[in-house]
């Protein structure tokens, strides 16, 4: 599951949001940025 991040306010946008419209629903703006999911943290051996 990927999530979006506005560039301009910094809201969360749900990935159905982006797919019906490529704004951000709160303030508008077309730049939107994909959110890094759960970063896997892995051990160096
Ligand atoms: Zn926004």
């Amino acid at each position: 599951m990927a999530s979006y991040i506005c560039f301009e306010c910094g809201r969360k946008v749900s990935e159905t949001d982006v797919r019906r419209r490529i704004r951000c629903p709160y303030c508008g703006s077309k730049i939107i940025v994909k959110e890094r999911v759960t970063p896997t943290k892995m051990k160096a051996r």
